[in-house]
């Protein structure tokens, strides 16, 4: 249950969210934006169908060029639908995300052969056209015919999950279902109302939420902010759960000869290309006679962690270091023997100059 809907009046409180909401985009709202209409002019769904796809993936700022230039070629369905794709991908070119060009094409074509070049003021409609989800459909239909349709785009998820302070990890099923009965429960009741709405949610969440930075104190509906509340708008929303970072085990033997380390120089890929590291002991093999435990290691990486067992030995007779110089060489990792300080020049992962560091062997 929401804030709204757990106070009494909750129809009232919903209501007077969204009044608050209307008030402050008739002064606050961002206005001149290439596809919205001159004052008093319904909205073009055309135009707006093109801005909301542009933006699906890029800033206002950058849309606005690229929305000109992409309006100024085709200006109106008819001419998108005619047009070669190749040519839609050009004039689209540089703004990335190209399978948005190639679905508004196909999607205008849709629209000519299955609506015969009328736009549907249905949601329904509009979300069976490629590249078309429900926050867009809902976009379109609300700005352009007054449909009671509850947009949730990444910058409104933002500000209901603060909103209600929502628990759900952002990415989640479970936030989303949340967020869109908030969303729906805070619609103003009045058709008319309804494109200075949704455009007043979409500035709100653009211009006053931000992600880093929320401005509470311009916000219209910090009335209504559980977060505001409870001091803890940083907290929310709550980040997407990370998955457990797995680790893999390793088993290293360090091989030390008259004060003379022997390591094995890694191939230029791969983890660690090109730096020297101890003899790699693959899992499934022995430790050689005569090695015993050193220390364990671990060290993460982005995508794991690597556990490392670490044994030492030190043969006592130049054939001993060599009966393992040729063992390692069978693991294709020729150990070569030189004085730390050697090694230290041509370079050590930084696990193993710890290791060397901890074990006495480098200062
Ligand atoms: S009060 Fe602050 S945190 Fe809450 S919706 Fe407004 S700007 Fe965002």
């Amino acid at each position: 249950m929401s804030a709204l809907t757990k106070r009494p009046g909750g129809a009232a409180v919903a209501e007077s969210f969204a009044t608050q909401l209307l008030r402050w985009a008739r002064t606050h709202g961002r206005t001149g934006l290439p596809w919205q209409p001159p004052p008093g002019s319904l909205a073009d769904p055309y135009r707006v169908w093109v801005s909301e796809i542009m933006l699906q993936q890029t800033q206002v700022q950058s849309v606005r060029g690229y929305f000109q230039r992409f309006t100024d070629r085709f200006p109106s369905l008819g001419s998108l639908a005619k047009a070669d794709l190749q040519e839609v991908l050009a004039v689209w070119s540089g703004l990335g995300y190209y399978a948005r060009a190639r679905n508004l094409h196909r999607a205008a074509q849709q629209i000519e052969a299955a609506w015969g070049g009328r736009f549907s003021d249905r949601a329904e409609d509009w979300q069976r056209l490629p590249g078309v989800g429900r926050s867009t459909a809902a976009a379109i239909v609300s700005i352009c015919f007054g449909q009671r349709e509850a947009i949730l785009d990444a910058n409104v998820r933002r500000v209901l999950a603060r909103q209600v302070m929502a628990q759900e990890p952002w990415g989640s099923a479970a936030l989303d279902q949340r967020l869109w009965q908030e969303a729906e429960q805070r619609l103003p009741l009045r058709r008319q109302d309804m494109p200075r709405y949704t455009q007043a949610m979409m500035d709100l969440g653009a211009t006053v939420c931000l992600s880093r930075s929320a401005d509470c104190a311009a916000c219209p509906v910090v009335g209504f902010c559980q977060a505001h509340a409870a001091g803890r708008v940083a907290d929310f929303p709550v980040p997407r759960a990370k998955a457990p970072r797995p680790s893999r085990k390793a088993f290293w033997l360090l091989v030390v000869y008259q004060n003379q380390l022997g390591l094995w120089q890694r191939p230029p890929e791969g983890i660690w290309g090109g730096l020297w590291t101890p003899w790699d002991i693959p899992a499934a093999e022995p430790w050689p006679q005569g090695s015993e435990p050193l220390t364990m290691l671990r060290h993460g990486f982005t995508h794991f962690t690597l556990e490392v067992e670490v044994r030492l030995i030190s043969p006592q007779t130049k054939a001993g270091m060599l009966s393992l110089q040729r063992q390692s060489r069978g693991h294709g990792q020729t150990l070569e023997f030189r004085p730390l300080v050697d090694f230290l020049a041509l370079g050590l992962p930084a696990p193993v100059r710890r290791l060397l560091a901890s074990s006495g062997l480098a200062g």
